[in-house]
């Protein structure tokens, strides 16, 4: 077979089980392009996506503002490596520190990496600056967190599946109930050797958990009292998907570091970035951390462009709302249905609880069944289906696509 030879969607299918590692357990649909709301797979079936590469296409599939700039910038210059500057990463830091609000920024690529990342500026801050003895800081996180994959992360995670055989794990870290003030007060009175909380501001894989209202704002006043930084792990919440810039916008609470990955390139390329302010970040020496890509022309310049349509298109606005009228649509259906318990979320990142036990299959086949009438969306842990569409959709393709969810849970209706 010729490799470059087009394929039927069983034959890639086959390609990556034979050839791949089985790290994934993907939704049986190949896709071969994509633009705005909507992908093609090789067949060419047309979707509306409503995972949008959990939330990285914010900005819908390759918006031509995002993609000229990346397409221009790889003409001219790609990669220096940090060894020597490039004319686009301090453009590309002085227009995100201003957008954010922060002095400075340290460019990663992967959302992991950034965590890693705030982890040790983190550790840093409290051996200089809050003088934790040496090796004792410890850093309190939250149960059912997803913060990525590396060993240190998963060595903080909940999830048996992420976790088993990878050991020994690191330490240094504090697991607390989510959205409970009273555990994070326990941990942090009596405890000098807290640096950090690290947070997401809504628990995207752990199925779309919105904390009470004021809980970010109440636990950063806590970090306060303690001398504790507050870290909040943006990387999916951020880039306008709940409705705000950022979600701990909607409680105004700025956080000492940011985190943001996956939409700060429109999913065009990976970027990500940890954001903090002079008296955080100046413990980041030269030598200290570093990444051979992190800050590269392209993605300085795709970053750019990904948040300058963030706010050219208002797509803050749009997931407002159009994130209402999802969850009003769906609780108008929900109460004639024993099937699913709930909708949930903020903005356009949404879920839907389904009313059967964990182990079973049933927000898979409903997701099987939403593939073959014509949208795509994927369960999170248990039978919780995550929805969240690019932000560039419109009111009357939102309107198509509740219809097709309706009509798919009717199918399935107990
Ligand atoms: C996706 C995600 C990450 C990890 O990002 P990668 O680019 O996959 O490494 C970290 N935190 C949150 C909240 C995420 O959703």
């Amino acid at each position: 077979m010729a490799v470059l030879e087009h394929l039927t969607s069983q034959q890639a299918i086959d390609l990556e089980n034979k050839y791949g590692a089985h790290n994934y357990h993907p939704l049986p649909v190949v896709l071969s392009r994509g633009e705005g709301v909507y992908v093609w797979d090789v067949e060419g079936k047309k979707y509306y996506d409503f995972l949008s590469a959990y939330s990285a296409v914010n900005q819908g599939h390759c918006h031509p503002k995002i993609v000229g700039a990346m397409t221009e910038q790889a003409k001219t210059l790609t990669l220096t490596s940090r060894a020597f500057y490039n004319d686009m990463l301090g453009k590309y830091e002085q227009y995100a520190t201003r957008t954010f609000g922060f002095d400075k920024l340290l460019p990663m690529n992967t959302g992991a990496e950034a965590v890693e990342t705030a982890l040790k500026i983190c550790r840093r801050w409290a051996y200089q600056k809050k003088n934790i003895p040496e090796n004792l800081a410890q850093v309190i996180v939250c149960e059912n967190n997803f913060h990525g994959r590396t060993t240190t992360i998963i060595s903080f995670s909940n999830d048996p599946v992420a976790r088993e055989d990878y050991g020994p794990y690191t330490e240094g870290f504090i697991k607390i109930e989510y959205d409970n003030l009273t555990a994070l007060e326990n941990a942090l009175e009596n405890n000098p050797n807290v640096a950090g909380f690290l947070v997401e501001p809504i628990q995207g894989e752990a199925g779309v958990y919105v904390p009470s209202e004021g809980y970010l704002k109440k636990a950063k006043a806590l970090c306060e009292k303690y001398n504790v930084l507050f870290i909040a792990d943006e990387v999916q919440t951020g880039i306008a998907r709940t409705g705000k810039m950022l979600a701990v916008d909607h409680e105004n609470v700025k956080p000492d570091i940011l985190i943001l990955g996956k939409a700060l390139s429109g999913g065009v390329y990976p970027v990500s970035a940890v954001l903090a302010n002079d008296d955080i970040m100046e413990v980041i020496t030269p030598g200290s951390h570093g990444s051979t890509f992190g800050g590269n022309p392209v993605a300085a310049a795709v970053a750019i462009a990904a948040l300058e349509v963030v706010e050219e298109e208002e797509l803050a606005q749009n997931a407002e709302e159009l994130g209402k009228v999802f969850r009003e649509e769906l609780n108008k259906f929900i109460p004639t249905c024993d099937l699913v318990v709930k909708v949930r979320g903020k903005g356009l990142l949404n879920a839907i609880v389904i009313n059967d036990t964990e182990d079973s299959s049933t927000a898979w086949d409903i997701c099987m069944s939403l593939k073959e009438n014509g949208l795509l969306a994927k369960p999170t842990h248990g039978n919780i289906i995550r929805f969240a569409p690019p932000l560039v959709m419109n009111r009357e393709q939102l309107m198509d696509c509740v219809s097709i969810i309706v009509k798919t849970l009717q199918t399935f209706k107990k």
